[in-house]
């Protein structure tokens, strides 16, 4: 049996006050809580008051090419634009990239350095539009790859293992 951990969302109860990016970006800020950035945060709240659109989303996966077909979804009368449930970091949006490096940003669910007993966007959420589940599945836990691998790969697939590995040996001769 695995632990699955789900962050439930619910796009009616989403008000856009954007507390959750706030908490998640200070957190993994460094050092810790020093600063406040959205583009830091690794849940984002897609908007558009005019058609009162929320839709906060959690970085997933990073992809190295952005996908073919697109959807528009109409829920409840409402039209979502084409990667508004699409939680990957891809090459065509800015969403989910660290602004500096332009690394991929994924959702670890607080559990990098200090385990939370529960996410710190769902707790900050008061409107309660994200709530937390733990839940056992059959089969095996598996190894997920860290942030760093996530961004060395990413790096090594942009400019290549031989520069990657040259720019590591001259920063760590210092
Ligand atoms: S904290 Fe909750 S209500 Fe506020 S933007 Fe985030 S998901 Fe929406
Ligand atoms: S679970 Fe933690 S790391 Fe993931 S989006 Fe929420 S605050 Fe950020």
């Amino acid at each position: 049996m695995k632990q699955v951990k789900v962050i439930k969302i619910d796009v009616d109860k989403c008000n856009g006050c954007r507390a959750c990016e706030a908490i998640c970006s200070a957190f993994h800020a460094a050092p810790k809580y020093s600063s406040t950035n959205p583009e830091r945060s690794r849940i984002r709240v897609l908007f558009d008051p005019l058609k009162d659109i929320y839709v906060p989303v959690i970085a997933g996966e990073y992809t190295e090419a952005e996908c073919n077909g697109r959807n528009i979804y109409t829920i409840n009368e409402k039209e979502y634009d084409e990667c508004s449930f699409c939680r990957a970091s891809c090459p065509s949006r800015e969403l989910f990239k660290e602004p500096d490096s332009g690394l991929p940003l994924k959702c670890d669910m607080c559990e990098e350095k200090s385990p939370q007993e529960e996410p710190l966007c769902v707790q900050w959420c008061i409107n309660d539009a994200l709530t937390y589940e733990e839940k056992e599945e059959e089969g095996e836990e598996e190894e997920k790859p860290g942030e760093m691998e996530i961004g060395l790969e990413s790096l090594v697939k942009k400019y290549g293992v031989k520069t990657v590995r040259d720019t590591l040996a001259r920063i760590a001769k210092g």
